[in-house]
């Protein structure tokens, strides 16, 4: 078994430690090796994804990562930002299914933003295409135009091959849940959608176990605020999946608590929590490291094919909730406030209790 572990920038080094302390409890310190990625590997070797590091990852057989991203970066030129080193690691690890769960642990029912009778109880998966679509399509850039004028162009892409093996990810996810896939599109108005319902619907053919539904992409966000308990398995392109899983992360009260994986189609994955390197409390032992701690649980599940470990690691995060800590982004009233450091020691109490 071998981990590369990337940290990152922002609060990525301090939540990614609290994962490898529940690495080190299951007797996996040897398993790890360390590389820098994002704005740390910037101002390390001046590459975002310095080739070591995409050495490591590519000999792995999983990734961890914190969070790439800072304001100080924001000048560079857009090759060297921290954000393209992300876009590299997936691309060229063809990490092309993200799988982002929405779960609502009860103990946090009070930190949603929705009431608690339409967020109790929530369960969603939502499936990401992470390759394609406008974030990688060419042509792409800021040119003059003809009549001298700046103009950007993005193109939104999607070939019948990729549309074809992410649903096949959806497909089989839904199977193992509640059989309920609905896909999100733009079929009205973009023509790369309406081939990706196109795509999608001929697959359902060889799932007939599977019942398909498919929503436009503006009701779909109205739906997740009004009845998000409707859905079990979305499954949708970047762009959609990029916005919609945000959205979806905040019925469940915080970002700070969503794991996320990225798979090839070996299930050789990266992961990692669903927000940001959060430069604004990075460094101040504020972070929640639940989300990269639950990216462990993920990588257990989807990799390595130990579903006790995984498990293990779920049920010590929910026991740690139930006893009433939380990080300043899950506090309510009667709670104990705990930092970073700390939360993460209370699940590995937790796991030695187990
Ligand atoms: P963000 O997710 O970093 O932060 C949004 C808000 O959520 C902030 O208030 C932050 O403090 C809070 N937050 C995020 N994670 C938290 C945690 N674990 N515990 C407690 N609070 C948490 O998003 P942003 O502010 O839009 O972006 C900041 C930087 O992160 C940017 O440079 C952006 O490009 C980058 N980014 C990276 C990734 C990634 O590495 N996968 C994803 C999104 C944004």
């Amino acid at each position: 078994m071998k981990i590369a572990v990337l940290p990152g920038d922002g609060i990525g080094p301090e939540i990614v430690k609290q994962a490898v302390k529940v690495l080190d409890f299951f007797g996996l310190s040897d398993a790890v090796d360390y590389s820098s990625i994002g704005g740390a590997g910037y101002d390390e070797l001046k590459d975002p994804l310095p080739e070591a590091t995409l050495k490591l990852a590519l000999e792995a057989d999983a990734i961890l990562l914190g969070a790439v991203g800072g304001w100080e970066y924001d000048k560079l030129p857009r090759d060297m930002r921290p954000e393209r080193g992300l876009l590299r690691i997936r691309q060229a690890l063809n990490l092309f299914a993200n799988l982002r769960p929405a779960l609502m642990f009860p103990e946090l029912i009070h930190a949603s933003s929705l009431k608690p009778e339409i967020v109790s109880g929530l369960d969603i998966m939502i499936i990401r295409e992470l390759t394609g679509d406008i974030y990688f399509g060419e042509p792409r850039g800021i040119s003059l135009n003809n009549k001298g004028e700046q103009e950007g162009v993005n193109t939104m892409r999607y070939s019948e091959s990729e549309i074809r093996r992410i649903s096949h990810v959806a497909f089989k996810a839904a199977n193992k849940r509640s059989k309920k896939l609905c896909s999100v599109d733009k079929a009205n108005v973009l023509e790369s959608t309406e081939l990706w319902r196109k795509i999608i619907t001929d697959v359902s053919s060889e799932y007939p176990e599977v019942e398909l539904s498919h929503m436009y992409v503006d009701n779909a966000a109205m739906q997740l605020i009004n009845e998000p308990k409707q859905f079990d398995v979305i499954v949708t392109g970047n762009i959609f999946g990029d916005i919609l899983s945000d959205e979806a992360s905040m019925l469940t009260g915080s970002i700070g608590m969503l794991p996320s994986a990225s798979l090839d189609e070996n299930n050789k994955g990266m992961y990692e929590p669903s927000h940001g390197s959060a430069p604004d409390i990075a460094g101040k032992d504020k972070a929640n490291p639940l989300a990269t701690i639950l990216s462990l649980s993920m990588m257990f599940k989807y990799t390595f094919s130990d579903n006790d470990k995984a498990e293990r690691i779920e049920g010590a995060v929910r026991t740690v909730l139930s006893q009433g800590y939380r990080t300043q982004d899950i506090l309510s009233e009667n709670m104990s406030l705990v930092g970073c450091e700390e939360m993460g020691d209370k699940v590995i109490e937790e796991l030695r209790n187990v």
